[in-house]
């Protein structure tokens, strides 16, 4: 294969420069294995941590498949999980094997040329779905040495052997007495695991974690916000009592949580040996709740550079003071060396929720400028070092009132990995606008925290769900929550802070994307395409109807002198519960192309759901509207907003319109409140949701199925 001049000058410059200090840290037994010296040099051939290399910028040097023959690119393995779930992981592939993880974060690894199954590895973790905001997603494993890394979603950190999958050890990263999750993709620096958790919705303390690869020993232990006393921390001691507890005044933020939890974006520059981590949102959301007498909450909604051995504090950059509307800064990161101003700098390229696109210095945490990259109405720009210029009202915890936001929750852009591409100097980016009704709401989140549902503080167990009507509701994108208008494939110039082209995408989340030194941007999206288009110009080149919907960012190899392109196919995932049910929910897959492959999906099944059958309405409107703020306060971060699914397919969360269940009380009490279903991932509610509240929430519904069956409804 070709590979353009300057890909291998890159390369090898990156390998020179960055390898010599990091080289001799490698430890002893990985020889064979992967080590920092591999991760570094990137062999274009592999794929090594989450977004390829430690800088993350998921483009491939690999220019097989390219803008001429990408027509020919084709099937040529595929590997069906057997059921309908989201999947959300970027393959990691070494040495011939292609290692991937599926919801719950159960484990494959496959022969990267033929795709025959190797072995597989489940940590079994439905009990703990209870205890999540958005779907058991999980984003990938690492590699080191000779061992493969997933965090689970029940905080176990769990080492395979790469070869056989057996467990080599296990650590649990948090007491199971806290609602803490994990989603994301372990990286692995210096023989360090580093892995953050979620939780933000569910009152939390978020921290992120260095663990020895070799015995799963805890190094060291980083809280992205404070505990009750200045002291109150672990390695990042002097950062919590120097820098962070002084932006927190008034209120117990140490009993509702705090926040903060870093569940996704990492990124690590082995020159200046600085790990960057994106802190997520408030916990509760709501600002005057967590911290009355204001203040800027570090290090929510912030990146932190910390040193990957010890978890030292060395900088931080906040994108959202104050965060009041889950604008979480864990979006994925990517490290580049770009030319401004005349000058190379060192940049940190993020996206964040809430809708700015910053570009840093990502040696001090310096501002270099920024942008909005989508509608944005909570803030009317960025000041010269670089803090948001808020709209007055925005903050609708000091008014008492409420403020329709732009971007909503959901963010401006979300987990789905952006990709960067030195050839064009672009940074490709899913974007999904949105809005949402933040309000005041002391009941929730503050006096009225909830053991087992949402505690944001912003009204969010009461917001109005629209109902799906039938011109809506059978759309792949009708967002039933967030209220998204418009969804889009953006590629973004970082030096001019403007879009460079737009392809438009169906409402809601569209997927992850890799670009290519063969002048490609791949990207899915939920009407179940996967996509290649020219990168400088948005043209589409080359479309596969994956049968299901395609979220995840793909990744590409090469083996014998052939590229392969992978990806994971399966629409759901965080996109699913807050997005009505979707027919762009097919068979979970993994799918494997090369130039001239010839394997064939077979026949797209076809799957019958329940007709709607909703039992005779017994109960008044006021009992259907009360069930309807508890729904949404426990239930729709599972079952979907409007009771419309989680579009998690038979294997997951049902829309339970259809569901059998609600033809009597007694029945939908046994799964409700006692938890016949535990055994699925259903938990018991009943600690919280006595059979009066579960009577209301089976009115709602009821409602909700009679009111899909009248609009005649498939
Ligand atoms: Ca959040």
């Amino acid at each position: 294969m070709t590979m353009a001049k300057w890909v291998i000058g890159a390369a090898l410059a990156a390998a020179a420069t960055c390898g010599v200090a990091i080289a001799a840290k490698a430890p002893a037994g990985s020889v064979g294995g992967v080590d920092a010296k591999k991760i570094i040099a990137a062999a274009p051939g592999e794929w090594l941590g989450y977004g390829r290399d430690y800088h993350e910028q998921r483009f491939s040097p690999l220019d097989q498949v390219n803008t001429s023959t990408v027509k020919n690119l084709g099937l040529t393995w595929h590997y069906d999980f057997g059921d309908r779930q989201g999947l959300e992981s970027t393959p990691i592939v070494h040495n011939g094997v292609i290692y991937v993880s599926t919801d719950f974060a159960e484990v494959f690894a496959f022969d990267a040329r033929t795709g025959k199954k190797l072995w597989n590895y489940e940590p079994n973790t439905r009990l703990w779905q209870v205890n999540t905001c958005c779907s058991p997603a999980n984003r990938g494993v690492a590699i080191w040495g000779d061992k493969i890394f997933v965090g689970a979603l029940d905080g176990r950190l769990i080492a395979l052997n790469a070869k056989t999958g057996k467990v080599a050890w296990t650590t649990q990263t948090f007491p199971k007495t806290t609602r803490l999750s994990i989603t994301g993709a372990p990286r692995v620096i210096n023989g360090v695991v580093i892995i953050g958790n979620g939780g933000a919705e569910l009152g939390v303390r978020g921290f992120v974690a260095g663990y020895d690869a070799e015995t799963g020993k805890r190094k060291w232990r980083f809280w992205m916000v404070p505990g009750k006393t200045p002291n109150d921390g672990d390695a990042s001691d002097t950062a919590m009592k120097n820098v962070a507890y002084k932006t927190w005044h008034g209120g117990e933020w140490w009993k509702l949580g705090g926040g903060g939890t870093p569940w996704d974006g990492m990124a690590y520059d082995p020159a200046l040996d600085l790990l960057y981590v994106g802190g997520g949102n408030g916990s509760p959301w709501n600002a005057a709740m967590r911290s009355p007498g204001g203040g800027d909450n570090l290090f929510l909604g912030s990146i932190v550079a910390i040193k990957p051995e010890t978890g030292q504090y060395v900088w931080h950059f906040q994108e959202t003071p104050g965060d009041s509307w889950d604008y979480t800064s864990t979006q994925p990161i990517i490290l580049a060396d770009i030319k401004i101003d005349g000058r190379m700098r060192k940049t940190l390229l993020h996206a964040p929720k809430n809708g700015f696109f910053y570009v840093l210095d990502r040696a001090t945490g310096k501002f270099i400028q920024g942008t909005n990259y989508a509608p944005v109405n909570w803030a009317s720009g960025l000041d010269k070092n670089g803090r948001p210029i808020e709209t007055p009202g925005a903050r609708y915890g000091d008014t008492g009132g409420a403020f329709v936001a732009m971007p909503g929750p959901g963010g401006a852009h979300n987990w789905q990995p952006m990709s960067y591409s030195p050839k064009t100097g672009l940074v490709y980016v899913p974007v999904a606008e949105g809005s949402y009704p933040y309000k005041n709401d002391p009941t929730e989140g503050g006096t009225g925290r909830s053991k087992l549902g949402f505690n944001t503080g912003a009204g969010a167990f009461s917001a109005t769900v629209p109902t799906p009507t039938a011109a809506n509701a059978n759309l792949p994108g009708f967002d039933t929550a967030n209220g998204h208008r418009d969804a889009y494939l953006l590629a973004w110039d970082p030096v001019k802070g403007k879009a460079a082209w737009k392809v438009p995408q169906m409402k809601n989340f569209n997927g992850g994307t890799l670009s290519t030194a063969g002048g490609l941007v791949f990207e899915g999206n939920q009407m179940n395409d996967f996509t290649a288009y020219k990168d400088d110009t948005g043209e589409k080149l080359w479309t596969f109807d994956a049968q299901t919907g395609v979220i995840a960012g793909a990744a590409s190899y090469s083996l014998d002198g052939v590229q392969y392109v992978a990806i994971m196919a399966g629409w759901g995932g965080t996109t699913a519960p807050y997005s009505s049910h979707s027919d762009a929910n097919g068979p979970a897959r993994l799918l494997v192309f090369k130039l001239g492959g010839k394997d064939k999906l077979p026949p797209k099944p076809v799957y019958e759901p329940l007709p709607f059958d909703p039992p005779a309405q017994t109960d008044s409107q006021e009992t259907v509207a009360r069930g309807g703020s508890y729904y949404v306060r426990y239930c729709t971060r599972c079952h979907g907003g409007g009771a419309a699914g989680g579009g998690l397919g038979a294997s997951g969360p049902a829309d339970l319109r259809r569901t059998p269940f609600i033809q009597s009380q007694d029945a939908f009490n046994q799964v409700v409140v006692k938890g016949d279903l535990k055994h699925l991932g259903m938990a018991a509610f009943g600690e919280e949701v006595t059979e009066d509240k579960a009577t209301a929430i089976r009115a709602y519904i009821i409602h909700q199925s009679a009111e899909a069956k009248k609009a005649g409804l498939k």
